[in-house]
């Protein structure tokens, strides 16, 4: 099995270099990540500017191709022909920072391994519940042993994995419990300066999201200290919506 590691924090961030030392105990791997981080940049595809493409090592002197284009711009790279080996599976993170509920629309981490989907191969993308959490060990054997199930059972075409470890201690999570999207809770504001000429700009702003605890959603079980691995399809047809749109009678 040959797995394509990718992440949106960058070529440097430490929980790539933790997913492709426990993904080698698995599989081959070649890691193709951005040069800088990319984080909440959505689902990308670079067609205004060139994207340029070079190699550097990680901190244990592995080489990994990076990119000034985003995350899903590494993965539809390497599809491209930049890698030459076939890639049997995507594998995106370790991020720092949960991706529970509608933030997998934002997140670059879980956009990479949608086009990995899109690429036609399966794709696990997976996140630590914390910005400054730094041990990844936890996280990278769950990696490591999904990629390893997956690679048994597959995944239907278009479908993927997205992964919530709750960034506690081993011993305090209460199991792995396959979970739905649940709803997240934005508390964004918007943040309005002047800049040194006189000029406004602003930030979107404001305190860390929420979300509704539902039962059996990803934001219940990291609450609950689960890690959290929800199916995900690219399909997004509201199909129960269909029959009510064609009853509003549109012509051309
Ligand atoms: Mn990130």
């Amino acid at each position: 099995m040959h797995i394509l590691v990718t992440n949106d924090d960058g070529v440097d961030a430490p929980g790539l270099l933790a997913l492709d030392q426990a993904l080698r105990t698995v599989a081959d791997t070649t890691l193709f990540a951005p040069s800088r981080n990319w984080s909440a940049s959505g689902h990308v595809k670079t067609m205004h500017k060139p994207l340029r493409v070079g190699e550097t090592r990680l901190a244990d002197g592995t080489v990994a191709l990076m990119t000034s284009g985003a995350p899903s711009d590494c993965v539809a790279l390497a599809f491209l022909g930049m890698v030459e080996q076939p890639i049997d599976m995507v594998v995106s993170g370790i991020n720092q920072g949960a991706n529970l509920g509608h933030d997998v629309t934002y997140s670059g981490t879980v956009t990479a391994a949608m086009e990995g989907a899109i690429a036609g191969v399966p794709a696990i993308a997976v996140s630590l519940t914390s910005r400054e959490a730094t041990d990844f060990s936890f996280a990278a054997r769950v990696a490591a042993q999904l990629a390893q199930a997956v690679a048994e059972n597959g995944l239907p075409p278009q479908t993927l994995l997205n992964v919530d470890v709750p960034a506690v201690p081993e011993e305090e999570i209460a199991g792995l419990m396959v979970t739905r999207m649940g709803l997240r809770i934005y508390y964004d504001e918007l943040i309005r300066r002047v800049d040194p000429r006189g000029r406004p700009y602003y930030w979107i702003g404001g305190p860390e999201p929420g979300g509704v605890l539902e039962e059996g959603t990803d934001l219940w079980a990291v609450a609950h200290n689960y890690v959290s691995v929800t199916p995900l399809q690219l399909d997004l047809t509201a199909h129960e919506l269909i029959a009510q749109v064609k009853g509003w009678g549109l012509r051309k």
